[in-house]
């Protein structure tokens, strides 16, 4: 039995100044992450600070630029069923509700969606050597069984995925982050939030200690009419994808004047490559156009013994989503594209 000491917050600045004093502070809201990591003994916080009190971080709102904030401690399942992420953003809802189980989107929240660590099965097993539990202790994956690893972003030292589906989306949309620290309020574009392995796989995206992520803002457009989410995996449930594609498009007839594609499954990062979207950018909606966005944006795919196959699933992922994101119908429960 590790001792530890457990405060509950009720500000943002009590919280984020705790966790700045001490690197053996943890926070806590859902836990359904940090519980993992505490049961296999990856992490073993002296301070526990627990933030479910923090009352201004627990709305979802339009704010003024025509977007909409949501609560950094709102849970992913009030998020996916509100009525304004319904209208406005169902690509959002769509990949929270392919993510984890009802009970656990009942429990995560929104910023820990975010802060959530990586799956790959070395990381869990503290008897192993890993460069992200352990820097400098190799990445036992390289070698190993890597079916669920990554093809593009990997590094000598990581070929570690981000897990999250919410992210992935969150991403194709352009979301931005509000985070609050002892240095004051900042903003983060998604895109920059979270890092690739590097030389420093430990480290998972650019918070600094003690850092909060507040909330999470979602431009206006949230490519409502035509949009969806494909996620591929070894059972249809509970799992975590092996690809995932979140794609938005903004159509005049068939002529795309805006497109947005993410991948995850596949990097340190939810994947997003400007120029494939760029690419599609006046193009007609349709397999070969898709085809050639996902040749794009898989340019620098690299795969290894076990996960080779996930660059073809990547492509025929990107033109299937494409082509289903021209009818949303197909994003209904019960919906089979053809
Ligand atoms: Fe550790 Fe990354 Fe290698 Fe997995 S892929 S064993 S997380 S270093």
């Amino acid at each position: 039995m590790n001792n530890f000491r457990y405060h509950k917050s009720a500000s943002v600045r009590e919280a984020s100044d705790l966790v700045s004093e001490s690197g053996e502070a943890k926070v806590i809201a859902g836990g359904t992450n940090l519980l993992d990591l505490w049961k296999y003994n990856l992490t073993n916080p002296a301070l526990l600070v627990d933030i479910n009190s923090i009352e201004n971080c627990k709305a979802i709102e339009e704010i003024d630029d025509g977007g909409v904030r949501l609560g950094g401690l709102v849970s992913n399942a009030h998020t996916a069923y509100h009525p304004l992420i319904e209208r406005r953003y169902p690509l959002l809802s769509k990949a929270i509700l392919a993510g984890a189980s009802a009970q656990i989107r009942n429990m995560a929240t929104n910023a820990g969606n975010l802060m959530q660590r990586t799956r790959c099965y070395y990381f869990y097993d503290a008897d192993v050597p890993c460069n992200k539990r352990r820097p400098g202790s190799g990445c036992p994956a390289r070698e190993g069984y890597n079916r669920m690893h990554a093809i593009l972003g990997a590094s000598e030292n990581c070929i570690a995925v981000f897990p999250s589906d919410m992210c992935v989306a969150l991403a194709a949309l352009g979301a931005v982050i509000n985070v609050s620290g002892i240095q004051g309020d900042r903003k983060i574009l998604f895109e920059d939030f979270h890092r690739l392995p590097g030389d420093t796989p430990e480290i998972d995206n650019v918070l600094t200690q003690g850092e909060l992520i507040t909330s999470i803002d979602l431009p206006k457009n949230g490519f409502s009419s035509n949009y969806s989410y494909l996620k591929l995996r070894d059972r249809n449930s509970y799992a975590f994808a092996l690809v995932s594609v979140a794609t938005g498009l903004s159509l005049e007839d068939n002529t795309i004047r805006e497109a947005r594609i993410a991948l995850g499954g596949v990097a340190h990062k939810p994947w997003r490559v400007k120029e494939a979207e760029d690419f599609l950018r006046g193009r007609s909606a349709n397999e070969t156009s898709f085809s050639q966005a996902a040749d794009i944006m898989l340019r620098q795919a690299l795969g290894f013994k076990y996960n080779s196959f996930k660059i073809e699933l990547s492509k025929r992922a990107i033109i299937r989503n494409g082509m289903m994101a021209l009818n949303p119908e197909l994003q209904k429960p019960g919906a089979q594209p053809s």
